[in-house]
């Protein structure tokens, strides 16, 4: 196994890195006192291929591999928490399993704007009752008509302020688990859905966090991702990915706060 970095692996980091230090970290501590989704270094950040770095070129992607991408996600945590995990849920939640799952179609309508930054993804799974126990889906999706009638409410939305596109995982086979729960790809204006801020997102402050209420919202088969009953498999598969970025993520907190508390303490002089 090779342990180091590649030229091209470390040249990246680098870049990154001097984005976070440019551009993000002098605007970390306004992010986190305000509460605001940081919009516009979003939007730098998908020009920089942040928001698909495992993406194919071809489809909009910065096209690296993934110990590139937790480069990326640890470079950019040790300027703000709040971006590194605003770029992790769009890149692993959301447009990485498009690109796995999604059909033709799918994939034309969503993976370019996801990995470009110019839509943002959010990944829909916990419910009040459904966080470690995320098999246990109250969120239902009944066949109607040619297509689906989503009914439930979602909790901790990670960019659900500000998403163009929702991963929404509902049960569509109630009562039996993990295998009665189908994917779905929500579109955020469909008619139905409503967000709304319940919780303080302390320690990650501006990550546009949301609870979303799901009323009677409708939409064709073709918003299905996957067969129907893939949906909990497809959740698992994407937190496989998801964890990589969050433990890049917590690397880069680690180190920036280790950073911060040798300069203090170099300065620091007590009792002599
Ligand atoms: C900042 C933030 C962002 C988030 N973003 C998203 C998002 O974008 N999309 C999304 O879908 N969700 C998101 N979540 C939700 C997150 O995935 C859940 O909080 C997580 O799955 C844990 O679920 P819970 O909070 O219900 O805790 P619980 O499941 O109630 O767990 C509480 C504690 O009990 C322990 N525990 C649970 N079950 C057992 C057991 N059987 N035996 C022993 N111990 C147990 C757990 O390890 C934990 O320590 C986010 C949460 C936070 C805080």
């Amino acid at each position: 196994m090779r342990l180091e970095l590649t030229d091209d692996q470390e040249a990246f980091r680098d870049t990154v890195r001097r984005f976070a230090d440019q551009a993000v970290r002098p605007r970390a501590a306004q992010i986190d006192a305000d509460d605001q989704f940081p919009r516009d270094l979003v939007r730098e950040a998908g020009a920089r291929g942040l928001m698909g770095v495992t993406i194919p070129v071809d489809a909009g992607g910065a096209g690296r591999d993934y110990v590139s991408y937790a480069l990326a996600i640890e470079a950019i945590a040790t300027a703000s928490a709040t971006l590194a995990i605003i770029l992790a849920g769009n890149n692993s939640l959301v447009a990485e399993v498009v690109a796995q799952f999604g059909t033709t179609a799918q994939r034309a309508t969503w993976l370019r704007r996801l990995a470009t930054g110019q839509a943002v993804g959010a990944f829909a799974l916990s419910e009040p009752d459904a966080g470690t126990d995320a098999a246990n889906q109250h969120t239902t999706a009944t066949l109607d008509g040619g297509g689906y009638r989503l009914n439930g409410r979602k909790v901790w939305v990670a960019n659900g302020e500000v998403a163009d596109l929702l991963l929404m995982f509902a049960a569509t086979e109630p009562g039996i688990g993990g295998r009665g729960v189908s994917a779905f790809l929500l579109p955020s204006g469909t008619a139905g859905l409503r967000a709304e801020t319940t919780a303080d997102s302390l320690g990650v402050r501006g990550l546009g966090c949301r609870d979303i209420d799901l009323d009677d919202v409708r939409v064709g088969a073709d918003a299905r991702l996957g067969a129907p009953g893939d949906g909990f498999r497809i959740a698992m598969w994407t937190l496989d990915g998801g964890r990589v970025a969050i433990a890049a993520q917590a690397l880069g907190i680690g180190q920036a706060a280790f950073d911060a508390a040798l300069a203090h303490a170099k300065r620091r002089q007590t009792f002599g």
